[in-house]
């Protein structure tokens, strides 16, 4: 059998059937899953959306994007009650876990109904299901009325005021125009202090897990490029091998998420193989370094420094209240000390959280040094 056969049959075997929604059961389980954006991060009620119940109830047939062996997307279909008729790819955990606990929904049919919805009108369903679990917490806080929510009694887990504030949402109505621009702005335009519940990372809505019971991952998600991101790890093997599985338009799923730099030799072998190159894992490796200090710099260029790799405000000052992962929360001096060896690791300033010049130039990026240098100079005057 070839290493692609063996992979695909792997995969195959793991994510059979609604393999994904397994995740809410079992992070709702051991404490990690947030609910009702992430004011709990344990659930009993979490098994109602699990992959038993997709199994059980949903699943029509696997399905793959085009010409790939693995097929281990699954389509399934709503049979009975009011969403009957309802046709989803998926669910995955994300879509599941921020529709669902996030927003306190635990109906299964609702949760597909409101998946298929997101994927009708273009939303991500991340964002989508983080910005109406952010509006029901003010709601819940009185922080917005239902006059601020044009007449929507925006409860949790009620489908009927998840329906009515989608339509808001993608018809830009009322909130649903502030709603639109995601949890980080409209936290800003709402104000009265609802960013201290707006659950984001340099402006992207993080996923439904919880992190306050996993200080590494969530100092991935915190230095990530493109904001809360939970598929480029942590460490420098991992997100520089991140970086390199997207510059090598590798399906994710194929090279097994954060455990890409595994499989380094194997995609220098095929890059060779195709292109007649001779490039050695090693090279391949930087090249993934030299991505990620070019995604840096771009930050740089924009505006961000140390101060945005950093997390909500909920993850470092409200413990998690109950279950297995009781009294958890991310220590925030410590995260500053985390923070400092991740950049001397990466041979970035950690004032600043810039790359130092000795790094861009070692990477052959000498044209983006000279582009910064400015901005290295405005720091240090200040
Ligand atoms: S997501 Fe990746 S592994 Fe899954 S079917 Fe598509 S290409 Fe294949």
């Amino acid at each position: 059998m070839s290493f692609l056969q063996k992979q695909a049959a792997t995969v195959r075997s793991i994510r059979a059937r609604f393999e994904e929604p397994y995740l809410v059961t079992l992070f709702g389980k051991i404490g990690q899953q947030g609910v009702k954006n992430n004011q709990e991060a344990y659930s009993p009620e979490a098994w109602r959306l699990g992959s038993f119940q997709h199994d059980l109830r949903h699943w029509v047939r696997h399905w793959s994007c085009f010409g790939c062996p693995i097929h281990d997307k699954q389509i399934g279909v709503v049979r009975y009650g009011p969403y009957a008729g309802t046709m989803v790819v998926g669910p995955g955990y994300e879509p599941t876990s921020a529709l669902g606990p996030l927003c306190d929904l635990f109906d299964a049919e609702a949760l597909m109904y409101f998946v298929d919805l997101a994927d009708e009108y273009g939303f991500d369903a991340v964002g989508l299901g983080r910005v109406i679990a952010f509006a029901m917490e003010l709601y819940q806080r009185g922080i917005l009325t239902r006059d601020d929510l044009d007449g929507i009694d925006l409860r949790w887990g009620d489908p009927k005021g998840m329906k009515e504030i989608i339509e808001k949402i993608v018809k830009r109505e009322g909130i649903g125009d502030i709603l639109a621009e995601g949890v980080k702005r409209a936290s800003e335009k709402i104000g009265k202090n609802a960013s201290r519940y707006a659950i984001h990372i340099k402006g992207q809505e993080i996923i439904g897990r919880d992190l306050r019971s996993d200080p590494e991952a969530a100092l991935g998600e915190a230095t990530a490029n493109r904001g809360a991101d939970h598929l480029q790890g942590t460490t420098r093997e991992e997100q520089f091998s991140a970086a390199l599985v997207d510059s090598l338009c590798l399906c994710f799923y194929h090279a097994v998420f954060r455990r890409c730099y595994e499989h380094v030799n194997l995609y220098s072998k095929i890059l060779n193989l195709i292109t007649g190159w001779r490039t050695s894992p090693d090279e391949l490796m930087k090249v993934g370094e030299r991505v990620w200090n070019l995604e840096r710099c771009f930050n740089v260029r924009e505006g961000l420094t140390r101060a945005d790799d950093t997390l909500p405000y909920r993850l470092f000052y409200e413990e998690v209240p109950s279950g297995p992962t009781k009294g958890s929360k991310i220590d925030r001096e410590e995260f500053e000390r985390w923070l400092d060896r991740y950049y001397e690791e990466r041979g970035w300033d950690k004032q600043t959280g810039i790359p130092t010049s000795e790094k861009l130039r070692e990477l052959g990026l000498e044209e983006v040094d000279e582009e910064i240098s400015q901005i290295r100079v405005k720091f240090s005057k200040k």
